[in-house]
């Protein structure tokens, strides 16, 4: 199919800034480069026809780190690296509650929970000094203090099983990620950012006026080919990076969720953690999402294949009757799976990789929380 004149003057002009992948990190990069240069040309390319891969797959989750999640980093990286992605975390989830407005983005300061159960257990003095070392640390970053508490009163109302402790953090919150994604795409296409769906971009390269990006997408059944000029090119698709940037050192992890119906006077509110953030758990109303337990299957979690497993499933169910509604019947509405981007270490990867080659990718199950300073980053170091 022949391009027309007018798309190649309007929709396919070239670019100042071409964006791949329209999830939580491009969308931001855009909103920020945007705000730098208001008369920049910038287009999104995405392969699905909605962002695909973590931002509109995940649990919805506004949290920068549990007790056990926080002392197993610092055990991993040391202090510094671990308070760095705290602060990067909070500072980021303030950000976005500001910028985008919190009803709109479907926030809610909801409370956030550590479960430590009976088996895993390292005594209440262990946790009590945990907690009082984090809680001064974390203090300069929060603006306030304690962070962590113990809620242990609250184990009986929320009717949990097999629960030793239970520890409260007040400053985190849950949100609608379908409605976050959505709103910052509204917010950057009045901005006057084009977002070109279903498009797959399988390769570059450096041009003599700028780079060009080659695509393929499809006209009903018949496979379609374009290229795309831009004068820079920022390579935001995580997980999936290492099929253009192939030295990048990313690892998928595939997240699995599952979603309850009703429970009957459900008992407990907030976004609830577990083992290191491996599990996690919040209230959608009256119905329950629970996702995690990829530390159960490493190796087969370890991809892109957005499809669920028996085995993680079974392990979410089993963990679902076992520890936070024992003794209740339940059924599951829904199933899903999205992919996280990991690697070595826990910091993003957000840097220029040629000569107006750049990428913001790597975001260790945090996007959520790192996406809108992660655009601000690299909109500066794109000027
Ligand atoms: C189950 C689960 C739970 C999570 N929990 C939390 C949490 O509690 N807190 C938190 O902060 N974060 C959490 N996250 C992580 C967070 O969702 C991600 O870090 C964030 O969404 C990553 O955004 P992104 O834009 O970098 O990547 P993505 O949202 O994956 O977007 C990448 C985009 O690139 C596109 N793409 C890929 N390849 C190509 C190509 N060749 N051509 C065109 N387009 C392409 C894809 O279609 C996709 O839309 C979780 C993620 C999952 C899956």
């Amino acid at each position: 199919m022949q391009i027309s004149v007018w798309e190649k003057e309007s929709f396919f002009a070239p670019n100042d800034v071409v964006i791949l992948g329209s999830g939580l990190v491009g969308l931001w990069c855009a909103w920020h480069l945007k705000k730098q240069q208001p008369a920049s040309k910038i287009t999104i390319i995405d392969r699905g026809i909605i962002p695909t891969g973590a931002s509109t797959r995940n649990a919805g989750f506004a949290c920068f780190g549990s007790v056990t999640e926080l002392m197993a980093d610092m055990e991993k990286s040391g202090e510094d690296a671990m308070l760095q992605l705290v602060d990067m975390r909070f500072r980021g989830l303030q950000r976005t509650r500001k910028i985008l407005g919190e009803k709109a983005i479907g926030f809610q300061l909801s409370r956030g929970y550590e479960m430590i159960t009976a088996a895993k257990d390292p005594g209440k003095a262990v946790l009590q000094q945990q907690m009082d070392y984090l809680n001064e640390k974390l203090s300069p970053i929060i603006g306030s203090s304690p962070t962590f508490r113990f809620a242990g009163n609250k184990i009986k109302k929320f009717g949990f099983g097999q629960t030793a402790h239970l520890l409260e953090n007040k400053f985190e919150g849950g949100l609608h990620s379908g409605m976050l994604c959505q709103q910052l795409m509204q917010r950057i296409q009045a901005m006057g950012v084009t977002i070109l769906n279903a498009t797959n971009v399988t390769h570059f390269e450096q041009g003599p006026e700028g780079v060009n990006i080659y695509c393929h997408y499809r006209i009903s059944d018949t496979p379609q080919s374009l290229t795309i000029k831009s004068k820079q090119l920022l390579v935001c698709t995580n997980a999936f990076a290492k099929q253009l940037l192939p030295d990048l050192d990313i690892v998928p992890a595939r997240g699995q969720i599952l979603v309850t119906s009703p429970i009957e006077n459900l008992p407990f509110k907030g976004t609830f953690h577990y083992d290191e953030g491996f599990y996690y758990f919040r209230d959608l109303g009256d119905r329950i999402l629970l996702g995690g337990a990829r530390n159960k299957a490493f190796e087969e979690e370890a991809t892109t294949e957005m499809e669920i497993t028996q085995t993680i499933q079974q392990e979410l169910e089993n963990f679902l009757s076992q520890y936070i509604i024992p003794g209740k019947s339940f059924t599951i509405t829904d199933r899903w799976s999205g992919i996280m981007g990991m690697g070595s270490e826990k910091m993003p990867i957000i840097k220029e990789v040629a000569p107006n080659i750049f990428c913001a990718v790597r975001m260790s199950g945090m996007g959520v929380a790192l996406s809108a300073l992660v655009g601000e980053d690299i909109a500066k170091r794109m000027a």
